[in-house]
This record gives C-alpha cells, sequence and structure tokens, in this order.
C-alpha cells in the first residue's frame, strides 16, 4: 500500500487518513480513496470418470506446481465467467459447471489476501493441450494424486481432500443395522418420517444409503410398482456437511441403476418446486410432467413438481 504515493485521479500526493478502524490512503485534493481489497479468482474442479484435472502451473506464484485450472476475475466477467475461461485457456477444455464447491480466503506471498471461488464442472468440449499459463494438464485418479508438496495451493489441496472423501463413498441397498443411523439423521435434522421397515422388507420397496467408511450420509427411498414397471424415488436426502459434492447425485443414479435390474420404464419423483435439488434431476435427463399445489393454511400455497424420466 506505501508504494502508491500519487493520486490515480488527480495526480496529487496522497495522504494516510484514519477512517474508521483503518488507516487508508485518501486525495486530500479530490477526496480519492485508495482501497485495498483482496483480489477474487475462480476455478474448476473437473471430473470425467472418476478422475480430476490439474494443472502444472508454468507461472508465478507456485510454478511448476499442480494446482486445479484457476485464476484473477477480470473487471467485466462474472466468477462462473472467469471459471470457464480460465478452464479453457489452461486446459484446451470447455467445461460447463455443476455446483458451487466452496469460497476460499487465502493468502498469497505478499500477504496479499485473495479469494478463491471453486466450481465442480464437467466437460463438454475442446481438446486436452496444456495452455500458455500451465506446463502441462492431465487427468488423474485418486490413487494417482501428486503428493500434498506438489500442489500448488493449500486451498486447493483442501478441496482435492473433500473430493477424496467425496469418492470413497459408496452407494448400496440399506441393511437392518443401517435403520438407526437413518432414524438419527431423520430426528437431527428433522426430516419428514417415513416407513423405513417397510422399504426395508416389502419386496416392491428398496431403501438406498450413502455410506462414507462406515458412517451413514444420505438415503433414499424407492418404489417400483409391480404392475406397470413404474419406480417411484422418495425420500432423497444428504447430511448437510457432505452436500455440493454430488451424494444426491449419486443416489439417484443407483436407484436408477435399481430400478433398470427391474426393468422398469418410467421413473417418476416428486420434488416442492423451491427445492434446489431439481437441478439434479434434471442433469440426470428427467423432465418436469406434473404440477401440484395444495393449501398450506392462510392463504398458503405449495407447489410440487413431477419429474419424469423415461429409462432405457
Ligand atoms: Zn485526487
Amino acid at each position: 500500500m506505501d508504494e502508491y504515493r500519487f493520486c490515480p485521479r488527480c495526480g496529487h500526493p496522497l495522504e494516510r487518513r484514519r477512517m474508521g478502524e483503518r488507516e487508508r490512503l485518501v486525495c486530500p485534493q479530490c477526496g480519492f480513496i485508495f482501497y485495498v481489497n483482496p483480489t477474487p479468482a475462480a476455478g474448476t474442479l473437473v471430473e470425467d470418470d472418476g478422475h480430476v484435472l490439474l494443472i502444472r502451473r508454468a507461472v508465478p506464484p507456485r510454478k511448476g506446481y499442480w494446482a486445479f485450472p484457476a485464476g484473477y476475475m477480470e473487471a467485466d466477467e462474472s466468477a462462473e465467467e472467469a471459471a470457464i475461461r480460465e478452464t479453457r485457456e489452461e486446459t484446451g477444455l470447455e467445461v460447463a459447471l455443476d455446483a458451487l464447491l466452496n469460497v476460499y480466503s487465502f493468502e498469497d506471498s505478499t500477504h496479499q489476501r485473495g479469494v478463491l471461488i471453486l466450481y465442480r464442472a464437467h466437460v463438454v468440449g475442446g481438446k486436452l493441450q496444456p495452455g500458455d499459463d500451465a506446463e502441462d494438464a492431465r487427468w488423474f485418479a485418486p490413487h494417482e494424486l501428486p503428493p500434498r508438496e506438489e500442489i500448488a495451493f493449500s486451498t486447493h489441496w483442501d478441496a482435492l481432500q473433500r473430493w477424496l472423501q467425496a469418492r470413497a463413498v459408496t452407494y448400496r441397498l440399506a441393511t437392518e443395522e443401517d435403520v438407526p443411523a437413518i432414524d438419527e439423521l431423520i430426528r437431527t435434522h428433522q426430516q419428514p418420517r417415513w416407513d423405513l421397515q417397510h422399504y426395508l422388507h416389502d419386496p416392491d420397496h428398496y431403501l438406498l444409503v450413502a455410506d462414507d467408511r462406515g458412517e451413514i450420509v444420505g438415503y433414499a427411498g424407492l418404489y417400483i410398482s409391480p404392475e406397470n414397471h413404474e419406480a417411484t424415488i422418495a425420500h432423497v436426502f444428504v447430511h448437510p456437511h457432505h452436500r455440493r459434492w454430488g451424494i444426491g447425485s449419486h443416489l439417484i443414479e443407483h436407484a436408477m441403476r435399481v430400478a433398470r435390474k427391474a426393468h422398469v420404464q418410467l421413473i417418476t419423483t416428486e420434488v416442492y418446486a423451491g427445492n434446489p435439488g431439481i437441478v439434479v434431476y434434471l442433469k440426470k435427463g428427467f423432465e418436469v410432467c406434473g404440477m401440484t399445489m395444495r393449501p398450506t393454511g392462510q392463504e398458503g400455497r405449495e407447489t410440487t413438481l413431477t419429474l419424469c424420466k423415461v429409462l432405457k
């Protein structure tokens, strides 16, 4: 901050002035205040077939270290646009964003604060080829990831750890032993009660769980009608600490797999219109095929969408 001595607007020497809790550089001539703010950067965690995309940085800071495709935002672009652009420039790949993974504050080598906005993304085009800011760009399986000391930034390492954790989650049919843990999730997170025993034991019902190395972090119910080859997904829930990493999406995929095996042709689900989880279904090819509005007491109305997908 001390290196700036003249007002960029009128050229008058700047003065240090106390403003609230801060001392700032101010121009006594024209009133310009020199704010020093963290610089926002945006990047992507791109996943494809169980692999994650990393680049080896060709520019400082941390030249030669592995990192996510990421970079500082330009003044005229959104965080989403910056994340997509940086990925294209550094890897040659065109990506679409899936979800906001996290926002990290970090301190760079000059002790300036920065903010990294990291998105989960998937490839929609292009060809993998390291760009100007990258010496290399490669896909890594979980067991091939570079060690901590070869990762450029602690924020990127943190996100990679979260990715590995999510990768370790398995999806399976529940057993009687899982019921207390599911009950606990329902109670703790004030989820609607449903007949777990029925889903567990009735031959047309399936109780699915997401199992993170012994801890149940999500569940879903599936009903397959024996008459008309139709299936219904219900009660999908993921523990808040484990959201945004694709666990809900994998639970739905698992339900679709079970349904396919049972020769189901049409799978449906009902979702509240305001539920952001709708996006997960739409990405899996579900379409809105119905809408119900129910009164909820005093002039309130609750809209539920029916989403459908034809299984091949
Ligand atoms: Zn000035």
